[in-house]
């Protein structure tokens, strides 16, 4: 479904972290929607992130007045899923695999929860394509085109990170992204040494 301004729908939002979380509530309340936090990661790792990043996020929806969901976690299950694709890069085949795993499951949840609507904190990241995450979301019904990047949405969601002191994490959230993350910032650190 394409951004339309609702009036009282409610919607489950997958909320990959606070830190992205935080404009996409801003911008859901003002489209209308009644939001329901769903916190369902089985992609982060190690378990003790998982567990950073939920606490966060409850921090986050107090400060909302607002519902959190939360799935158990199994990250062998999500290993399982994106077998094989463990050297890809973040942005490539690694990625569209793990959106469909957490969309597939929020969009279950909706549907077990009888709430129509759904969509994902997901577009807000600026490492992340948009369009690709609309493809895979519109396999699945009630589905709903965010794209919060607009609007300034990745900055905004710093700033407001930074207002609520909410912690934000230097990666994705896989152990490949983390892996990424670690190589890149000890390459910085050795091309400034040699400068
Ligand atoms: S880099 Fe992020 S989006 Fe890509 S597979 Fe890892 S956790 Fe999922």
């Amino acid at each position: 479904m394409q951004e339309n301004k609702v009036k009282n729908e409610d919607i489950l939002l997958h909320c990959c972290c606070a830190p992205c979380s935080t404009t996409c509530i801003e911008e859901l309340i003002d489209d209308g929607y009644n939001i329901i936090l769903w916190f369902s990661n089985d992609n982060i790792y190690p378990k003790e992130e998982n567990e950073k990043r939920f606490a966060e996020l409850i921090k986050l929806a107090r400060f909302h007045n607002l519902k959190v969901i939360r799935n158990s976690y199994d990250h062998d299950k999500w290993l399982a899923a994106v077998s094989g694709l463990e050297n890809e890069k973040e942005g490539g085949e690694r990625c569209s695999i793990c959106f469909d795993y957490n969309l597939n499951i929020t969009h279950k949840k909706a549907l077990e929860l009888g709430i129509k609507y759904f969509t994902t904190t997901l577009t807000v990241s600026r490492y992340k394509n948009s369009l690709k995450i609309f493809e895979v979301g519109n396999k699945y019904s009630g589905f709903v085109e965010k794209n919060f990047k607009k609007k300034n949405g990745y900055a905004r969601s710093i700033k407001l990170s930074k207002d609520l002191n909410l912690y934000r994490q230097k990666y994705c959230g896989c152990e490949f992204s983390l892996r990424d993350a670690l190589l890149f910032e000890k390459q910085r650190a050795e091309k400034s040494k040699n400068i």
